[in-house]
């Protein structure tokens, strides 16, 4: 299955701070995921950008 590169961005502070993959197939939609941010200090939602 192909897995696509996203870049997920803190949604507080935008910051681009994660680079993952995704299946495409499962995942059709933005990808969303709770992760930690260094710039906030804290936990934030991050979001695929493009
Ligand atoms: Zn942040």
């Amino acid at each position: 299955m192909p897995r696509e590169l996203v870049t997920l961005a803190c949604t507080e502070c935008k910051r681009r701070n994660y680079n993952t993959t995704k299946n495409k197939t499962l995942t059709p939609g933005r990808l969303e995921m709770k992760k930690f941010c260094r710039f906030d200090r804290k936990r934030t939602l991050h979001r695929e950008v493009k």
